[in-house]
């Protein structure tokens, strides 16, 4: 049996749009025996929230646990690590950290700091967030994603935050997101071999892909990229595209 890692935002859907296709591929696939796991980045809803949000887009069934997403990733990596943690980012991801039993405290008595999304970013918060990395504080980050899309165009992401703190420190902040190395080792800690990713970002999707080894697909629904695209196997313009292929090598 093959495995694929697809991508949501901008493969799968863009908003609250479902790509044109998508359920016909994912229905053809599932008849050829080819298994699908859900990877993104989002870590503004909670797994079961986004789980809610493709169950209603495709009107079928999907596994809660094949829906994998920087949660996941601190949830079996890290929460059981800490004892509490400093959460720079909505309510919505304070809430499911709390699910996890890490208890979330103030920046200076916290043993860890995971950087989230802000609808609107505290310029005193991210200073207080430097100088407590600077005297050594454990620092991660959900991803480094600079913009998301929506059907209302590209929004700003949580990697500008990122990458202003990493500027400053001249470090490289850990990231749970895709483009990061536990993300990949989430599949390979639980003997999950990926054959095929599929994706519509040359700096998360196709750079994961290169750490599991699989072959890669980049479409053209979703971000314009800043990387070389030629970093993909194969370059086509939606996720229906990728059926015959995969369905040819499996
Ligand atoms: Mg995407």
């Amino acid at each position: 049996m093959k495995t694929i890692a697809t991508d949501l935002d901008g493969t799968l859907f863009k908003g609250e749009t479902l790509i044109d296709g998508v359920r016909e591929a994912i229905l053809e696939l599932r008849e050829n025996n080819i298994e699908i796991y859900f990877t993104t980045n989002n870590s503004s809803q909670s797994p079961s929230e986004i789980r809610e949000k493709l169950v209603s887009l495709l009107n079928l069934e999907i596994d809660i646990n094949k829906i994998i997403t920087p949660l996941i990733i601190f949830k079996d990596q890290i929460s059981k690590k800490l004892n509490n943690i400093y959460i720079y980012g909505s309510d919505e991801l304070k809430k499911y950290i709390e699910t996890l039993n890490v208890k979330i405290v103030n920046l200076s008595i916290s043993d860890a700091i995971l950087i989230g999304r802000k609808e609107i970013n505290n310029e005193i918060e991210i200073k207080n967030i430097i100088s407590q990395v600077q005297n050594g504080k454990q620092i991660y980050c959900l991803n480094k994603d600079l913009t998301y899309p929506t059907e209302y165009g590209e929004q700003p992401g949580n990697g500008a935050v990122v990458k202003i703190i990493e500027d400053e420190l001249s470090i490289n902040i850990q990231s749970l997101g895709k483009s990061g190395e536990m993300y990949p080792s989430y599949f390979k800690i639980n003997n999950i071999t990926i054959n095929f990713v599929i994706g519509d970002r040359v700096d998360t999707d196709i750079i994961f892909s290169k750490y599991l080894n699989a072959t890669s697909f980049l479409v053209s629904s979703g971000v314009d990229n800043y990387l070389d695209k030629s970093l993909a196997d194969y370059q086509l313009t939606n996720f229906s595209d990728i059926v015959p292929l995969v369905v040819e090598n499996s």
